[in-house]
């Protein structure tokens, strides 16, 4: 569904991507990881189009990801940033409805999709009318979640979602990320270095390291080799 075919990135000195291959098969969730820097995060931008490749092609099933396609096949992922990234200043219905509100939705479609959204992660809906510092670290996530699912996008790309989180709040909401991920069987693309968490979600586990794809498989293929 998502090939890179060749592709290479370059910020200054520093190669992010040296003219990487990789497959992202549809409706299954495929695994990024590898030590810091290595690269993670500069494939998801390039997927999303919020960097552009210095050599080597992008696709989109049949379409090559080029700026003036970018627009409209941003509508189709689904995005959350390190972090998170909410609006601090938007309380979280505010920053889940956000990109429907743009697209012309009126308050009744918009509660509808938040009311399916909450019961799907298990987000108490008087937590809506919060503002993300209000919120556990588990709950902003959450409403990260929520907010890249709002359109329905064909495709999730989430960048180490369970970061930075209370070891009893992260497990809780692995738990709940595979449940969703399999209700859902989209398409996921998921960012992380623990390699624990590599195996609990990944179908397919592609490890990188100092820009390059070292190895591609499932947890017992990565285990096995030397
Ligand atoms: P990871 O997500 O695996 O931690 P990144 O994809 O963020 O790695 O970064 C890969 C490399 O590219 C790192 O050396 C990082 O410092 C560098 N890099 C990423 N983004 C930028 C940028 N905007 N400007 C300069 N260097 C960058
Ligand atoms: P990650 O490891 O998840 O990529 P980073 O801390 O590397 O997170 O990157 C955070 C932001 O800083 C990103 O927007 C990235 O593009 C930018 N960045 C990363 N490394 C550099 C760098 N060496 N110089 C400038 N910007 C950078």
């Amino acid at each position: 569904m998502i090939k890179m075919q060749n592709v290479s990135k370059i910020f200054g000195q520093t190669r992010a991507l040296k003219s990487i291959d990789l497959t992202i098969p549809a409706c299954l969730t495929t695994v990024l990881i590898g030590p810091s820097g290595c690269g993670k995060s500069t494939i998801l931008r390039l997927i999303i189009g919020l960097l552009q490749a210095d050599s080597g092609s992008i696709y989109f099933e049949e379409t090559k990801i080029i700026p003036e396609v970018v627009i409209t096949l941003r509508r189709k992922m689904g995005y959350v940033i390190q972090g998170g990234g909410l609006f601090p200043h938007l309380t979280a219905y505010d920053n889940i409805a956000l990109m429907a509100r743009y697209m012309g939705w009126d308050n009744e479609r918009i509660r509808k999709r938040l009311n399916e959204l909450t019961e799907l992660t298990h987000f108490p809906s008087d937590g809506l009318h919060r503002f993300p510092v209000q919120l556990s670290g588990g709950q902003q996530q959450r409403v990260s979640l929520m907010r890249a699912l709002m359109l329905d996008p064909d495709v999730l790309l989430l960048d180490e979602p369970l970061g930075a989180l209370d070891p009893m709040i992260r497990a809780d909401l692995q738990v709940d990320l595979k449940r969703i991920f399999q209700a859902l069987g989209k398409t996921v693309v998921l960012v992380t270095h623990d390699i624990a968490e590599a195996g609990f979600f990944g179908n397919v586990i592609t490890l990188l390291r100092d820009g390059k794809i070292l190895q591609k498989g499932t947890l017992e293929d990565l285990v096995q080799s030397p």
